[in-house]
């Protein structure tokens, strides 16, 4: 189904995108070369795609370490500090200290447009609608610009912070709010406490989903479960809070567009993805290492975009992959098969090494003892061609997050 929007877009081909492209990068790069220390240490002037590609890589290492080396904010900033109105902060639970990120008028307006022009509009979500975000509303970018994003629609915008999921539910059904935006696994524990309280999600309002923070609604499973519980079409969104938003799935439902208007992406010869921001040069990112593991296609994509699609959306983290007896595995290849199973609730994976073996089981939680763990364990087999051992444990026995669930756990 192709939205009534898509098909009155007009699309701009290739060539003119990357003129545009460079155009845009070479502008904001002017301030960013006259008087932002982080950058000027490690970029020269870029007069065309050449010298782009001859510009360093950045890891998330670089700028924490450049964090504490000039606290608070570090030294790529563009701007005198009073320019600044925001600031938003990663998690830091890949392992890293977090970062703070600081945003300036323009910079959140130029977030807030790409949640209204691109993520919103690819799902069809317009100003008629009611936009109930279930989210703690912490530090973290991704919900907070969503909610700019909606309010620029002209939509009505409800946070749920500071909500149980019991008394989330209750608001959304009694607003008849008509997308939900939620980390995927929690829209499932939203479905389940629906359930048990006699709620009736399928009779709701809503008819919209849309999901970050971790892959799920790019995994056909568990979007399924998803859109059978909420009786709604599902979509994704990818965005980092030092980024900002990068992309959304779309009608074919097959992988997400990356925001190619407004970032320059770019693949490394191992799979990870690549970003530069064209739009928020007050503390910018150039050729950023995001840590995702991608497949990415310029196939032309049903729904006219033409945006690089990343395949199935992000693989995984870099950080998340594990191997068993040689093979590399990503949680999502993992949460396809066990999102088959509608009783399970969360899931993870341990990952231990013994005598220099790799060890991993897959803990899954379920109510009652009669879950069928050895057929599981048969169809993980078959899907993923290694032994993986199941562990069932009882429901809501395993740590829940409001935002990325943690699956993999390292003993
Ligand atoms: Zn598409």
């Amino acid at each position: 189904m192709r939205s009534r929007l898509e098909t009155e877009r007009s699309w701009i081909s290739h060539d003119e995108l990357r003129a545009a492209q460079l155009a845009k990068l070479r502008t904001g790069l002017r301030d960013v070369l006259a008087t932002n220390a982080f950058w000027r240490a490690r970029l020269h002037d870029v007069g065309g795609w050449d010298d782009f590609e001859r510009l360093p890589l950045t890891a998330k290492s670089d700028l924490v370490a450049d964090q504490a080396a000039a606290p608070p904010f570090g030294t790529n900033l563009t701007y005198p500090q009073e320019r600044y109105v925001r600031l938003h902060q990663t998690s830091g639970s890949s392992g890293g200290h977090p970062l703070r990120w600081l945003d300036t008028a323009e910079s959140w307006e130029w977030c807030a447009r790409i949640w209204a022009d691109h993520v919103y509009r690819a799902a069809a979500v317009t100003r008629a609608d009611r936009v109930f975000l279930a989210f703690s509303f912490g530090p973290f970018l991704g919900f907070w610009s969503a909610f700019s994003g909606a309010e620029r629609l002209g939509a009505l915008c409800v946070s749920g912070g500071s909500m149980s999921s019991e008394q989330r539910v209750q608001d959304l059904l009694e607003l008849e709010a008509t997308v939900l935006m939620s980390t995927p696994t929690y829209a499932l524990r939203l479905a389940d406490v629906a359930r048990e309280r006699g709620f009736d999600l399928a009779s709701s309002a809503v008819r919209v989903t849309i999901h970050a923070g971790e892959p799920g609604a790019s995994i056909p499973t568990t979007r399924s479960a998803i859109e059978a519980a909420w009786s709604a079409v599902s979509f994704d969104h990818t965005g980092m809070t030092e980024l900002g938003p990068t992309g959304h799935s779309c009608s074919a439902r097959d992988g997400v567009h990356l925001i190619e208007s407004e970032f320059i992406f770019e693949v490394t010869s191992d799979g990870e993805l690549v970003a530069t921001n064209l739009g928020r040069w007050g503390m910018p990112l150039i050729r950023y290492r995001t840590g995702d593991r991608v497949i990415v296609s310029r196939e032309p994509c049903s729904c006219g975009s033409p945006f690089l699609k990343l395949v199935g959306g992000i693989q995984g983290r870099v950080d998340d992959m594990f191997t068993v007896r040689g093979v590399n595995l990503y949680p999502s290849q993992v949460e396809e098969i066990v999102r088959r199973y509608r009783e399970v609730g969360e899931f993870v994976i341990e990952h231990r090494r013994e005598r220099q073996m790799d060890e991993v089981t897959v803990v899954v939680e379920a109510a009652g003892s009669d879950f069928p763990i050895g057929r599981l364990e048969a169809d993980l087999r078959q899907a993923l061609g290694v032994r993986l051992g199941c562990r069932l444990v009882p429901l809501r026995t395993l740590p829940r997050s409001e935002l990325k669930a943690r699956r993999v756990i390292r003993l």
